[in-house]
């Protein structure tokens, strides 16, 4: 729905939205329509989003938006249809956007963790909700490194279904650092801001919260050991 007030005046509602759109649904993007975002929630909504030929993407012979692109990519395929997220919660789909562009350098570091570890493994699980011990709703995205048959640690990005644009970095089920996605506070103030420097600003953001969980990690490895 587009938003009718303006200062105090109110802009024409004449044209009520319409589902049968003829232009593509990126911002400014004036070319035609050729297909729907294909992804339906757990309560068999269907995405209204429609996209021409150069902005919509292809997900196992799928198409879809790119909100629901990513996460077509990160559930796990066998989900149950009543695990699908809601199509309006945004949270899920910024815990894969944040945690894709993760993905690299913590399973690099994982790796190097488990060098000297027996019969270290990665596990890498698909997005998936998790309720925490408040009962407050969160999507994952999260990583477990494995030796000697047991969990060494465990780290996620997580975004909370009610703060959904605030993301956490977990180890061990531990939230280690919060953070408010710069493009998203970008757009609450309205800012207008530099693509380079934007680019430069989520590359920080990104790795701000490796080096929160790598810090915090290297900090537990000892006591962990320890312990079990
Ligand atoms: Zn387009
Ligand atoms: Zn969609």
């Amino acid at each position: 729905m587009d938003s009718e007030e303006v200062g105090t005046f109110r802009m024409s509602t004449d044209t009520a939205p319409t589902l049968s759109r003829t232009r593509c649904f990126r911002y400014g993007c004036l070319n035609p329509v050729i297909d729907q975002c294909e992804f339906t929630d757990a309560n068999g909504n269907q995405c209204a989003s429609v996209w021409c030929a150069d902005h919509r993407l292809e997900v196992n012979g799928h198409m879809y938006c790119v909100r629901h692109a990513g996460i077509a990519r990160a559930l796990d395929e066998n989900v149950e249809e009543t695990d699908r997220p809601a199509l309006n919660l945004r949270a899920p789909a910024l815990a894969v956007w944040v945690g894709d562009h993760v993905d690299d350098h913590v399973r690099m570091y994982l790796l190097a963790l488990g060098s000297e570890m027996e019969q270290a493994t990665i596990q890498v699980y698909a997005i998936r909700r998790a309720v925490g011990v408040s009962g407050s709703p969160r999507w994952e995205r999260k990583w477990t490194l494995r030796a000697d048959g047991k969990n060494v640690v465990s780290v996620a990005i997580a975004v909370d279904e009610h703060h959904d644009s605030v993301v956490t970095a977990r180890v061990n089920d531990g939230v280690v650092v919060r953070r408010m996605a710069p493009w998203i506070r970008h757009r609450v103030v309205a800012e207008w801001s530099d693509p380079a420097q934007e680019a430069e600003e989520r590359q920080a953001f990104y790795d701000g919260l490796v080096d929160v969980i790598v810090r915090t990690v290297n900090a537990s490895i000892p006591q962990k050991r320890e312990a079990s």
